[in-house]
């Protein structure tokens, strides 16, 4: 990819970039190279949907099974208008990248329909949710390929998942995480990218001299990632400044209450109109003054126009792909410190695959059984990024992929090639 080119990559050629980078870097022949980059298997399906209306709507749903070298596919599911099947292909390369990194036993897919959920009334969510199952339901399993949730997917959709899943196949908790606790759900899925957001922070933090009491802290998103990385954070002392959500933004220089916070959003479903906050844009978020920029939200939202704006001295990267590739370029030239997606939020799919491990076994773990397993992958997969940011005196999104790529490709050239 030639050094700041006017064109804008997209999301699947930036998650290729730095895996060429990576190999380049550790010397990895071209055939292995090429095997880890491309998908395995891309499925587009078309779902019809009776609106409540009456009238029928064809919605385009798509899988992507980036990689299965180590393990079953594993990537979450999202539904939101601008979902196109680059993006997902991207989504599933992250994954393949991310499950290595942490070191558990699955490869990345994902997943996702193009469309408005706001616009689907509960039983057209329902219904399309089960069209989707059915749809892909020929390259899933609980031993083929696991879905889970992302952007505007949650537990209530993977419980309708499982539901019409099982339906064709029986009883298979194991074929969806991220499902609610009653409903074969782990205690900790929930809020676990988030708590592993803030591990992240915590452990680049110490490396950074950076004081996390005291340090302050600005989220965009205040979704499942954003909010629990709210709500842990504040646990452990943290200081936030400024959140955000698809509706605008709130600051306050002293630190906002995050717990009321979390409560107002339950009432009101946005972090608007909170009391003793100023308002702010997603914009003015971005750019705000703050030590630590957390994008929780969408890919994309830090570019070559606003990167040379941003005053956090680190970035700990919730969403994936928040910055393009030229606004990575613009930080690293500027000194910014950013934690890559691939390491920060793979919490999500670690604490999935404890939700996984114990539907197979019917054996359910206790929440400090899996908060303490959370912390100590998350832990060593940050030591290990660590070492080989150091050892190649690279940006640590690079360090991340050589630990991706050096798994992957040794797995691959133990399996062979069939
Ligand atoms: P979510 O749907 O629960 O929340 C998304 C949040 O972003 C909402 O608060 C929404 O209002 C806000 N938002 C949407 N557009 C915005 C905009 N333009 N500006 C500011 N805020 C905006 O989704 P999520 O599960 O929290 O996922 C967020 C990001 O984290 C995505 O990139 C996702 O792929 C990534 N991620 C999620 C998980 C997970 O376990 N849910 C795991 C790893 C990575």
């Amino acid at each position: 990819m030639p050094q700041s080119s006017p064109k804008s990559y997209s999301a699947f050629e930036i998650a290729l970039h730095n895996v060429d980078v990576a190999a380049k870097k550790i010397g990895l022949n071209g055939e292995i190279g090429t095997l880890i980059k491309n998908p395995d298997r891309e499925l587009k399906v078309e779902l019809p949907l009776m609106r409540d209306n009456g009238t029928l709507e064809v919605f385009t749903g798509y899988r992507v099974q980036h990689n299965n070298v180590r393990g079953p596919f594993k990537g979450g599911i999202r539904y939101h208008h601008e979902v196109d099947l680059d993006e997902v292909r991207a989504l599933a390369a992250l994954m393949t990248w991310k499950t290595a990194i942490v070191d558990i036993p699955f490869g990345g897919a994902k997943g996702g329909i193009t469309c408005d959920p706001r616009k689907l009334s509960e039983k057209e969510l329902e219904q399309l949710t089960r069209l989707f199952t059915n749809g892909i339901d020929p390259i899933i399993g609980p031993n083929m390929d696991i879905p889970a949730p992302d952007v505007n997917t949650n537990a209530q959709v993977m419980s309708w998942f499982l539901d019409e899943y099982s339906r064709r196949h029986g009883f298979s908790p194991a074929c969806v995480t991220g499902k609610p606790v009653d409903l074969f759900g782990s205690y900790g899925r929930e809020e676990a990218t988030g708590r592993g957001v803030v591990i992240a922070y915590r452990e680049a933090a110490k490396r950074f001299g950076i004081d996390l009491k005291t340090a302050s802290a600005a989220i965009q998103g205040f979704g499942n990632v954003g909010s629990n990385t709210a709500k842990v954070l504040a646990a452990m002392g943290g200081k936030i400044v400024a959140v955000s959500d698809m509706y605008g933004g709130i600051y306050s220089k002293k630190g906002i209450d995050i717990p009321a916070l979390l409560e107002h959003v339950r009432k009101t479903r946005s972090v608007k109109d909170f009391s003793g906050t100023e308002v702010m844009t997603n914009e003015e978020l971005l750019e705000c003054s703050c030590d630590v920029l957390i994008p929780a939200a969408l890919g994309g939202q830090v570019t070559k126009a606003n990167a040379s704006r941003i005053k956090a001295k680190l970035i700990v990267e919730g969403a994936n792909e928040p910055l393009s590739y030229e606004a990575d370029e613009i930080l690293d030239a500027k000194g910014t410190k950013v934690v890559p997606d691939i390491l920060a939020n793979a919490g999500g799919v670690t604490v999935s695959y404890f939700e996984w491990a114990q539907n197979l076994q019917q054996f359910r773990w206790e929440e400090e059984r899996v908060n303490a397993e959370l912390e100590k992958i998350m832990v060593r997969a940050f030591d290990h990024v660590w070492k080989k940011t150091e050892e190649h005196k690279v940006p640590m999104r690079i360090g991340a992929y050589i630990v991706a790529v050096e798994r992957i490709a040794h797995a691959t050239s133990l399996r062979g090639y069939h």
